[in-house]
Order: structure tokens, then C-alpha cells, then sequence
């Protein structure tokens, strides 16, 4: 497993390149921007961590010329600032994941690895409802690459439409042992999936259900 963590603190990039390569990982480590986002282009990755506040590009701008450039490899963002307001900003560029500093080596594992854990591939299954067409292999809504998060909760709103997901069961498929109670999380994805299906004239929409969950219904 190959990943690329851009970090400019060097003693704690050398720590948790060690830590990781214990672990079974590959590391490749950028100081800063420039250099991160060089590397995340030029090299295929299995995951890239981006620390957000970094010198010459921020991670965020990072992420977001990896999206422009259509590098799709799962992102997992870093920020010392644990404010909701960064975090929203790093999934709204299009991360995977947030992790807050300062954080643990087992806890970054388990999330690198919750990101890149797939299923071997026959061929592409599909579910659909109403016009809405998701490929559950390539994470595509009606063509739209999805992030891995976005994926996972269209995937099971779409297995059961027109019944009640319930919030906490989204939680635990979706974040597993990770979710710490942050529903803020599933907010901020769900706001965006609302967006999409919007963009993508869909003829379904996410409903809230207050004090339960989600469903997915005709519009
Ligand atoms: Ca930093």
C-alpha cells in the first residue's frame, strides 16, 4: 500500500512515516505544497494525507488541483485546527476524510484503510431507482465520480428507497468504529449529495425524517 503524506513539521512526518512503515505502508513524504502536489500527480498512490496549513500551497489547494486534474486517489486531510468550519471546507474540496491533530498512528491506519478497502472487481454492480443509476464499483451517480463517503451513503440510501435510514446506522456502515457521535459529518455530506442529484436533474431527492435518519424518495 503506497501513500504519500505531505506534512512540513519534518519530525512529525519522520515519525509517522516510521510508525506506518511498521505497519506494512510504502511512504513517500512531502515538506511542502509544491512538492506534495508534484508527487500526488506524478505518482499513482493507494491514499494521500494532506496536512492543511503547509507552506507555498495549502492542502486544500492541493486537493483541489488533484480533483482538477482528475487524480482521484482518496484523500485523507490533517488540521491541528479541529473547527468545523476547516472541516467542511476540506470535504467541500472534495476530501475523503478528516482526521484532526494531533491524531494516532492507528488511528490514520484505520482510516487509510477504511478508504481503500474494495471489493474484487467482476464487473461493475449497479442499483438504480427512479433515474438515478449508482455503480457501486466505479462509485458514479449517473456518470458523477463520487468521493468514497458520498458513495457509501447514496449506496445505502438507494438499496432500501422509499424506507427510513436511520442516522446512526449511517454512522456506523459509513464512519464504522470511527463516527464519535459527529453528525455534523453526515450533514455536510448529505448537503451535498443534494446538490448533485439537483445538478443531475434527478427525479428523486433526499428526505430528512427528523429525529430518525434519511429516506429516498421521488421528488
Ligand atoms: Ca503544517
Amino acid at each position: 500500500m503506497r501513500v504519500l503524506y505531505v506534512e512540513d513539521e519534518k519530525f512529525l512526518a519522520e515519525a509517522v512515516k516510521h510508525n506506518l512503515e511498521k505497519q506494512g505502508f510504502n511512504v513517500d513524504l512531502a515538506f511542502d505544497g509544491e512538492d506534495g502536489l508534484n508527487s500526488a500527480v506524478e505518482n499513482i498512490y493507494d491514499c494521500v494525507v494532506l496536512d492543511v496549513m503547509l507552506p507555498k500551497l495549502s492542502g486544500i489547494e492541493i486537493l483541489e488541483r488533484m480533483r482538477e486534474k482528475k487524480v482521484s486517489t482518496p484523500v485523507i486531510m490533517l488540521s491541528a485546527l479541529s473547527e468545523v468550519e476547516d472541516k467542511v471546507r476540506g470535504l467541500d474540496a472534495g476530501a475523503d476524510d478528516y482526521l484532526a491533530k494531533p491524531f494516532k498512528t492507528a488511528e490514520l491506519v484505520a482510516r487509510i484503510n477504511a478508504l481503500v478497502r474494495r471489493p474484487a472487481k467482476v464487473q461493475d454492480r449497479k442499483i438504480t431507482y427512479l433515474n438515478l443509476e449508482f455503480n457501486i464499483d466505479e462509485k458514479e451517480l449517473n456518470g458523477v465520480s463520487l468521493t468514497t463517503k458520498e458513495a457509501d451513503i447514496i449506496h445505502e440510501l438507494m438499496k432500501t428507497p422509499e424506507k427510513i435510514v436511520k442516522k446512526d446506522y449511517l454512522l456506523s456502515k459509513v464512519w464504522g468504529g470511527e463516527a464519535y457521535g459527529e453528525d455534523n459529518y453526515i450533514e455536510v455530506y448529505v448537503s451535498r449529495l443534494r446538490k448533485l442529484l439537483k445538478s443531475i436533474r434527478s427525479e428523486a431527492k433526499i428526505m430528512t425524517v427528523r429525529g430518525f435518519g434519511y429516506k429516498l424518495v421521488e421528488e
